[in-house]
């Protein structure tokens, strides 16, 4: 039987209040909790579907706030890096954006003429 394999990276962004956090704890208490919902959901989700099998392979975690050209977009304050002045520092798996008069802009919200407006 021929197989074809991918492997499916998905970036979730998880956002904690941290007053609340210092009272309930993290979401989670290991990662294989986490491990466990994220491939039920999916398995869940591709049911009706039994050519398809799903299996856990790996986890990252990535902190945002403090990393090197990393901020929120002044508009709609989703996470973005600023592609011109990363570093091997900076998280590259949340939207693209720049700085623009100081403030970090997303691709959708750059000026039109900005090289990386999407
Ligand atoms: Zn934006």
């Amino acid at each position: 039987m021929a197989t074809r394999s991918w492997l499916l990276t998905v970036s979730v962004l998880v956002e904690q209040d941290a007053e609340l956090a210092a009272k309930l704890g993290p979401g989670w208490r290991t990662d294989d909790d986490l491990q466990e919902v994220v491939t039920a959901a999916l398995s869940e989700f591709l049911a009706k579907r039994p050519d398809i099998v799903v299996e856990w392979q790996s986890m990252t975690s990535t902190p945002l706030d403090g990393k090197p050209a990393v901020g929120r977009c002044a508009v709609c304050n989703c996470w973005v890096y600023d592609v011109e002045n990363r570093t091997d520092g900076t998280p590259t798996k949340i939207n693209r954006g720049a700085v623009v008069d100081g403030q970090y802009l997303c691709d959708e919200h750059l000026p039109k003429d900005h090289p990386v407006a999407f």
